[in-house]
């Protein structure tokens, strides 16, 4: 009996009954995934061996598989791969989805707004000329284009991951009786507290250097900074973390505000008992200087999107809730003072630091991080805004946009043709079932009633086939389809009702043609 395996190989197999190898790794390239994902690590270690044992023994780097051995190398990774060839996963048109993404790289590249943030010094030494943009979704497809590999310092976009790891360690409750849950409304190291005399929110800075005392609390410094990294390291998928000691020892130098405001919290007894609150500081400008690449960053992002599993080693990190309240916080008050003015033009939680990264989190769907080093008067990075605004100009990803209706954007959860293909099949099976509630559900939809199937067949020919008077009545009078539509075989809703002996039908379809004559200009277009 054909199992997966097999049917994935009849569909890519020569007339030989061969596979190139090439051609199965292209497909799994095409369907988002890399040959380094850790998903495919045995496929892939499979596949090399067997290429070394034929080159051992024949002299030559075997690129073909046949059968046999391509169901060994698979079968570890089967269902992942599987995944792949149905095209399952979140994006199923994920190259047509590239292709867009590699659009608006483009277009933003050509965006030399902004200035490279010079406060803390060794920042100030990023070229302005920077610019990535890496993508991993859900199910682990990744897409890159620029400057994806170059280290950069997380700063603030360490703080909703210093606030999900706070909430995974304790209750909101406890976490929330050291910091608020509303925008402050100021500037990120403003010295201010809100009216309980708490930071406003754990993403600027008063919040981050408070929940910092909140990790590990009993542990040493150097313990506490290993599981931080650690952590991040494992929402990253193991990819790309480093420290950076000189931007660290650069903040420190001259981060006489930070140090302000960290007395600040301590006379407002802000801090938990036993805090040792100079440590506290240096923790938090160490997580402030942990690097990530772009790709890494995304990986970041797609694990919050995932409710806190990481997509590419499966691993679960953080608790569902952390996840849901760190989002909810990222949406608010992630993006500084521009906070508002995001959530509404942008709507998806994102959190922006004074490198110029921008990580981006497309609940259920998509992590995105992106960098570019010059930044807006509010701290954000001026390329960062303007993609995240085109992204969700051109893909229903807002937080309020109606996944249903929306007909201008594009939702590329959606394979190209499912929309219309759902859409038909509704239609034509409400039509043929006479059944006059569902094709007015369909009308008061926005459908467009003269929707064909692949054999240009209308509504109106399948319900006038069939006799179902009442549904040509109504699609006649009330939507207005046009009974001129010719199927494949160049026959009108007439001629089915004719051929069907549907007398009624026909009578009134001859009476509704000769009173509505077709017009030139009124022709439907199919
Ligand atoms: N380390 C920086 C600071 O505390 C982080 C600020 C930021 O990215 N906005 O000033």
């Amino acid at each position: 009996m054909d199992d997966i395996e097999d049917r994935i190989f009849d569909s890519l197999c020569d007339s030989e009954q061969y596979l190139p190898i090439l051609k199965f790794k292209s497909q799994l390239r095409k369907a988002g995934l890399r040959e380094t994902d850790p998903r495919l690590a045995e496929t892939m270690k499979n596949l090399a061996q067997f290429q070394r044992s034929v080159a051992e023994m024949e002299g030559v780097h075997s690129i073909h598989l046949d059968r046999d051995t391509f169901r060994k190398c698979v079968g570890d990774n089967i269902i992942l791969i599987s995944k792949a060839f149905h095209n399952n996963f979140i994006i199923p048109e994920f190259q047509t989805f590239c292709q867009s993404i590699d659009d608006l790289y483009w277009k933003v590249k050509s965006n030399t707004n902004g200035k490279v943030a010079s406060y803390i010094p060794q920042l100030a030494r990023y070229s302005a000329d920077f610019w990535g943009v890496s993508i991993c979704t859900i199910d682990g497809q990744r897409y890159s284009i620029g400057d994806v590999n170059i280290p950069l310092c997380l700063q603030s976009i360490s703080k909703p991951l210093t606030y999900a790891l706070a909430l995974n360690e304790h209750s909101p409750d406890l976490v929330h009786e050291y910091v608020g849950h509303e925008p402050s409304g100021r500037q990120f190291n403003e010295i201010k507290l809100n009216a309980d005399d708490k930071p406003h929110n754990p993403m600027i800075n008063a919040g981050a250097i408070v929940l910092c005392s909140l990790l590990k609390q009993g542990s040493n410094l150097a313990d506490r900074f290993d599981y931080t990294s650690e952590m991040f390291k494992k929402l990253a998928g193991n990819e790309h973390i480093s420290f950076n000691n000189s931007v660290f020892l650069s903040e420190r130098e001259t981060a006489d505000r930070n140090f302000a405001l960290a007395y600040y919290l301590r006379e407002y007894k802000c801090f938990p008992k036993g805090t040792h609150v100079m440590e506290t500081l240096d923790f938090y400008f160490q997580l402030c200087s942990v690097e990530v690449t772009c790709q890494s960053g995304s990986v970041i992002a797609a694990s919050l999107a995932n409710g806190g599993i990481c997509p590419i080693t499966g691993e679960r990190i953080l608790n569902p809730y952390s996840v849901r309240n760190t989002l909810s916080l990222m949406h608010s008050c992630g993006m500084y003072d521009y906070s508002g003015q995001f959530a509404f033009d942008v709507g998806l939680p994102s959190k922006s630091g004074v490198s110029g990264g921008v990580m981006l989190v497309v609940p259920n769907v998509m992590g995105i991080f992106l960098w570019a080093p010059p930044l807006d008067i509010y701290g954000n990075s001026c390329k960062g805004i303007q993609f995240c605004e085109e992204l969700v100009d051109n893909f229903n990803f807002h937080n309020y946009d109606n996944l249903r209706y929306t007909q201008r954007k594009q939702d590329p959860r959606l394979q190209k043709f499912t929309h219309r293909a759902n859409s038909v099949v509704q239609l034509l099976f409400a039509a043929k079932n006479g059944d006059i509630t569902a094709l007015r559900r369909c009308y008061l939809s926005g459908l467009d009633m003269n929707l064909t199937d692949y054999d240009g067949r209308t509504a109106l020919h399948v319900a006038s086939a069939e006799g179902h008077t009442e549904a040509v009545i109504f699609l006649l009078e009330k939507c207005k389809v046009s009974p001129f539509e010719c199927d494949r075989w160049d026959y009108t809703a007439l001629d089915d009702a004719k051929k069907f002996h549907k007398t009624e039908v026909v009578t009134i379809l001859e009476k509704y043609m000769s009173t509505n004559p077709k017009q030139q200009d009124n022709s439907q277009q199919k």
